[in-house]
C-alpha cells in the first residue's frame, strides 16, 4: 500500500526542482525532526544528530517488538530521555527559546502522541516530505492533504532507520486489530463514542480471546439497568458504518460540491433552536466559575489576614483551582462552539474541503476518525419489523451531525 504515495519513476531533473522548491520554501523555517541537526553548511539540509539518533533507532526497535506508542512513552520517560522541545531550546533553536520545563520531570513528560508522530514521519528513512499541508485562503485555515499530494522527495537525508523496520512499524498503525493484540492499545474509537440516553462514555472491552471488540455504555456497565440499557455494539458494525458514511459523503462531495454545501447548510440552519439550551448551560457554569474564582480570592484573602493557616489553602486550593480549571476548559469548548455556528457557510466549506479526501478511503484509523469527527452516539439495538435496527448518530467536525437521509 506504501508503494503507491511514491512517485519511483521521477526524473532526476523533476526531482531536483522539487527538491529546490521544498528547500526554497518548507524547510528553512522549521526545526530539525528529532534525532537530526541542521547542517552548519545548509540549514536546509539535516544530518544525524548522534546524541538523539539512538533513540529514534530505540523508539522504532521497540514499536517493531509490539509496543504501542503509549509503552514507549512511558519507556523513554522512565529512562529520562528528554523530550524534543528540550532540545530544540538547549540548541538555541529560535522558536524554542521561550521553552522552560516547569520542572526537571516536564523534560521527560513523553507523550504516545509524539511517539507516534515520530514513528510515523519519511524523514526517518531520508525523504524529504513537503507540501503535507493545504492552505484555503478563503477559509484562513490549513488542512492536511490527501497523501497523493505531498511532494516526497526520496533519499535526500541520511535515513535512521532501514526501511524495512519503518514499513514494518506503519503496518502496525495502518491495522489496528492487529496491533492490538501486539500492544494492548485501546479501541481506534475510545473517548468519542457516548450512549444516546445516559450520554456516558461507551467503552470498548476484548471479548473471547480478544479478538473482538465490544462496547457498550459504561453507566449499564457499573450499575447495571437501574443505570441504562445495554447500548452493545460491535467495535467491527461501528468501524463498517462509520466508514461507509465517510466515503459516501467525500464521493458525493467529489461530484457535486456545491449541492452538498447547500444540504449541509440548510441542515445546519435548522439547528438553530438548540442554541437555547446551550445559552442556559453556559450562564450556569460562567455564574460557577465566577463564584469559585471568588472563594479562590477569599481564601488568599483569609490567609493574608491571618484568618486561614497555609494547611487550610494547601487543602482547599488545589480542588477550587480545578473546578476552576475544569469549567474554564467546558467555556472555551462552548465558546468554540458557538464561534463555529456563527459560521456557517463558512464550515459547512470547511468540513466539504475535509472530506472530500476521503472518497476512496480503505481503512479507518484513530488518527482519521479524530480528524473528521468529534463524536459518535450510539443507541440500543431494537427491532423493528422482526429486524435488528441500532441508531449511530455520527457528529463530524465543523458541522455536527446530519440527519438520516439528507444525502439524498
Ligand atoms: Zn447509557
Amino acid at each position: 500500500m506504501f508503494n503507491d504515495f511514491y512517485a519511483r519513476d521521477i526524473s532526476k531533473k523533476i526531482r531536483s526542482t522539487l527538491t529546490t522548491k521544498a528547500r526554497a520554501g518548507i524547510y528553512h523555517s522549521t526545526v530539525p525532526p528529532f534525532g537530526y541537526r541542521k547542517s552548519p553548511a545548509d540549514s536546509h539540509m539535516l544530518l544525524r544528530d548522534e546524541e538523539t539518533a539512538p533513540y529514534v533507532i530505540k523508539m522504532f526497535e521497540l514499536s517493531a517488538s509490539g509496543r504501542g506508542p503509549a509503552a514507549i512513552a512511558n519507556y523513554l520517560r522512565a529512562k529520562k530521555v528528554p523530550i524534543p522541545a528540550y532540545w530544540h531550546h538547549v540548541r538555541g533553536e529560535r522558536a524554542w527559546q521561550g521553552y522552560k520545563g516547569e520542572n526537571d520531570a516536564s523534560n521527560y513528560r513523553w507523550f504516545d502522541t509524539t511517539v507516534r508522530s515520530i514513528l510515523q514521519h519519511e524523514v526517518y528513512i531520508g525523504n524529504l516530505v513537503a507540501q503535507r499541508q493545504t492552505h484555503i485562503f478563503k477559509v484562513g485555515k490549513s488542512f492536511v492533504r490527501p497523501k497523493e499530494e505531498w511532494v516526497i522527495v526520496e533519499d535526500v537525508f541520511e535515513p535512521l532507520v532501514e526501511r524495512e523496520l519503518w514499513e514494518r512499524v506503519q503496518e502496525s498503525f495502518s491495522n489496528p486489530t492487529r496491533a492490538r493484540k501486539k500492544t494492548g492499545l485501546a479501541s481506534i474509537f475510545s473517548g468519542i463514542v457516548f450512549c444516546d440516553t445516559c450520554n456516558r462514555r461507551i467503552s470498548f472491552v476484548p471479548e473471547r480471546a480478544e479478538k473482538i471488540y465490544v462496547g457498550s455504555c459504561m453507566e449499564y456497565r457499573k450499575i447495571g439497568r437501574q443505570g441504562c440499557t445495554p447500548h452493545r455494539i460491535y467495535e467491527k458494525d461501528l468501524y463498517d458504518a462509520v466508514l461507509k458514511d465517510i466515503r459516501e459523503w467525500a464521493k458525493l462531495a467529489l461530484e457535486d460540491e456545491q449541492a452538498v454545501l447547500e444540504k449541509v447548510m440548510e441542515h445546519e440552519n435548522r439547528n438553530e433552536p438548540d442554541a437555547g439550551a446551550a445559552i442556559e448551560k453556559r450562564l450556569s457554569l460562567e455564574k460557577r466559575l465566577g463564584e469559585v474564582e471568588k472563594v479562590i480570592a477569599k481564601l488568599y484573602e483569609d490567609y493574608a489576614l491571618g484568618k486561614a493557616g497555609a494547611d487550610e489553602i494547601d487543602l482547599l486550593l488545589p480542588k477550587y483551582r480545578k473546578e476552576q480549571g475544569e469549567l474554564k476548559a467546558q467555556l472555551a469548548l462552548f465558546q468554540e462552539e458557538s464561534n463555529e455556528q456563527r459560521e456557517t457557510t463558512q464550515n459547512a466549506e470547511k468540513w466539504v474541503a475535509l472530506i472530500r479526501q476521503y472518497s476512496d478511503l480503505q481503512k479507518l484509523t484513530a488518527g482519521i476518525i479524530r480528524e473528521l469527527i468529534t463524536k459518535i452516539y450510539v443507541g440500543d439495538v431494537r427491532k423493528v419489523d422482526g429486524e435488528k435496527v441500532q441508531s449511530i448518530e455520527i457528529h463530524y467536525r465543523f458541522i455536527g451531525s446530519l440527519p438520516d437521509g439528507a444525502r439524498k
